[in-house]
């Protein structure tokens, strides 16, 4: 799943007008920014597969305490840039939510401790088992997304390029929503 945080982080324009899109685009997705510097150097690791049915072994980046470690970070990032305890809030609860939208879709491979210390349950409600039901709430989620976004931006932008912001967003989630169509595995 990209295109729904990705969607989160956009959506929330209008509620952190003063923060940059691109910070609010990428906050839902430092969990997986950090996964992948872990994959290089063998921490974590994934077997690609068709949307929906990636083999994943995410046990620190993805384990509940270590997402609650990167929202803590992001609130840092919100507070120390943007000067105000409401852009670390905005920037943490967009990070943390990658985790609760991971936990829903994922089939169980998500840890409550880092390296599943302890050895308790794995989480995940498999939700990507209907994978063609979680694409289409992706989608819709990113049509929304970038109506709202569109919306402030007519709204509050100054001068005739108001669009293009919010146009080249659009680019961005056809992008990726062309190619997870490409990765659909047969009906
Ligand atoms: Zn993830």
């Amino acid at each position: 799943m990209f295109v729904g945080h990705f969607a989160l982080g956009v959506a929330t324009k209008k509620l952190a007008p003063t923060m940059p899109i691109w910070i609010l685009f990428l906050a839902p997705q430092f969990m997986d920014l950090l996964f992948a510097p872990l994959v290089a150097i063998g921490l974590e690791s994934f077997e690609p597969g068709p949307y929906g049915h990636l083999t994943l072994n995410i046990l620190y980046t993805h384990s509940l305490v270590g997402a609650l470690a990167i929202a803590a970070v992001a609130y840092w990032i919100g507070n120390s840039f943007w000067k105000s305890s409401r852009g670390g809030i905005i920037l943490a609860s967009l990070s943390f939510s990658h985790w609760i939208l991971d936990v829903m879709v994922h089939r169980p491979d998500m840890p409550i401790l880092p390296g599943n210390l302890g050895n308790f349950p794995l989480l995940g409600f498999g939700l990507w088992d209907f994978e063609y039901g979680v694409f289409a709430t992706e989608v819709v989620m990113a049509i929304i997304a970038v109506i709202l976004y569109f919306r402030w931006a007519q709204k509050e932008k100054q001068g005739a390029r108001w669009f293009v912001g919010p146009a080249i967003i659009t680019l961005f989630f056809a992008v990726l929503i062309i190619s997870d169509i490409r990765n659909m595995p047969a009906l």
